[in-house]
């Protein structure tokens, strides 16, 4: 455990340090955050500003480094190693934030009417919990004698592997051309790897591009040298002699260093669930981030709100502010803004809002020698989602301002 203060344990109870006396004393004022990605420690922060005093512990199953995720996946080209991620170690950001974080520290269980949780190192009582549990990679379900070796990157420390794993490499085959996918595929053939990519799609992000941006998407990666399998999947990862062979639904086989799948992320439940909180795709909340459990939140990846979970930064951004105005006594249903999604591909980026579910109307799509533009508007020519590509890119603000309005 590495901490900046010792944790406040009950029925341990004995801190050793007077700054955690005061949590000790009123479990009931204290909140107790699980998770260190950036919904729990933007919370955190969000809480600060608030107020200075109020008692809060963050435990996490990690190291507790602060970093940006989405960095993850454009690091490679820039040469950045796990350790260049981090900006600031657990202990700086407790001193910063006048908190106790708890690292390397798994909640196990939680127990909602005597209001504990569980971990390795006891129990901690707490006031308001809040659940920044995060999301996991979806199992590749792949079969062979490779299949345990196929890596994803969800945190820093897969990142670290990650890297281990393809120095002196050549061969990278990434499953999946999602957002995720087709970020690691720029990433990776700018630093110089030969990537495939295999997507069960007919073109990349097909759930959330139309066809004339996701392949002019496509093609631009492709003139890079990313090689595209549209419309299969992996079958099975068997270790060869020089690397892996990775067969496909047809029977083709690519041969690669290294695998990656970066085929989707669910968010992480179980523990709300065996603790008997709502969860259905994510843990259940309303706008208040309030689960169905009393003095039990949730945020970030792992949270659903009224049926949608949104595994952006900008949606935990503006779901942080408004639970720190809760918890510290405002309390403050969150809205969103116009959130568009910005995909990282920098052989041709990518800015998408889409249409709310079931909205009339259609799409306009314009293509130019240099970008794609598709307006989605209703019956009455109202902008109501856009996707842009390559330099269309630049008109992002304008529409979202349009949308706005
Ligand atoms: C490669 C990649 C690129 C991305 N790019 C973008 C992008 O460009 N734009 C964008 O908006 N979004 C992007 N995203 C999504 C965005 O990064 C996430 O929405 C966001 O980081 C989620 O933060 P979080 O705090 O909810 O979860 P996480 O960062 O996963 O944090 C979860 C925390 O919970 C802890 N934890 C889990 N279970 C327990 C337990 N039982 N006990 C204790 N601690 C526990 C973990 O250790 C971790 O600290 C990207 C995601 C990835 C993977």
């Amino acid at each position: 455990m590495h901490t900046s203060l010792s944790p406040t344990l009950s029925p341990l109870g004995e801190s050793t340090l007077a700054g955690i006396k005061e949590q000790t004393l009123s479990p009931n004022r204290l909140i107790v955050i699980v998770g260190s990605g950036l919904a729990g420690y933007t919370l955190l922060k969000e809480i600060r500003k608030r107020d200075a005093a109020v008692p809060v512990t963050l435990v996490t199953a990690d190291d507790g480094a602060f970093y940006s995720k989405p960095n993850l996946s454009n690091a490679l080209a820039a040469g950045k190693t796990a350790a260049a991620l981090a900006s600031a170690s657990a202990e700086k950001m407790a001193t910063e934030q006048n908190a106790t974080v708890l690292t390397h520290t798994r909640v196990t269980a939680i127990d909602t009417q005597r209001q504990r949780i569980t971990t390795g190192q006891g129990e901690i009582a707490y006031g308001k919990l809040v659940l920044a549990l995060g999301a996991d990679p979806i199992p590749h379900g792949l079969a062979g004698s490779g299949a345990v070796d196929v890596l994803a990157v969800n945190d820093l420390a897969d990142y670290a592997a990650f890297r281990g794993a393809i120095d002196g490499k050549k061969r990278i085959t990434v499953l999946g051309g999602g957002l995720i996918g087709c970020e690691f595929a720029n990433d990776l053939v700018h630093a110089g790897f030969a990537v495939d990519v295999v997507h069960l799609g007919d073109w990349p992000l097909e759930r959330l591009l139309p066809i004339e941006a996701g392949q002019r998407l496509a093609d631009s990666l492709a003139m890079l040298g990313v090689r595209w399998h549209f419309g299969r999947s992996g079958k099975s990862v068997e270790a060869a002699a020089n690397g892996y062979r990775v067969v496909l639904d047809n029977g083709e086989a690519i041969e690669a260093d290294v695998v990656l799948s970066a085929i989707g992320l669910r968010p992480r439940t179980q523990l709300a669930q065996t603790a008997g909180i709502p969860v259905g795709r994510g843990i259940q909340a309303d706008r208040l981030l309030q689960t169905g459990t009393a003095n039990v939140y949730a945020i970030g990846d792992c949270v659903e709100i009224e049926g949608l979970n949104l595994p952006y930064v900008q949606p935990l951004m503006a779901q942080a502010r408004a639970l720190a105005a809760t918890l510290t006594g405002a309390p403050t249903p969150v809205a969103y803004p116009a959130m568009p999604v910005m995909v990282k591909t920098p052989a041709h980026p990518v800015a998408a809002l889409p249409p709310k579910a079931g909205a009339a109307g259609g799409w306009n799509v314009e293509c130019g020698d240099t970008g794609v533009c598709a307006l989605h508007t209703d019956g009455s020519g109202r902008l109501q989602g856009f996707v842009l590509t390559g330099s269309e890119t630049g008109r992002r603000n304008a529409l979202v301002r349009e949308i706005a309005a």
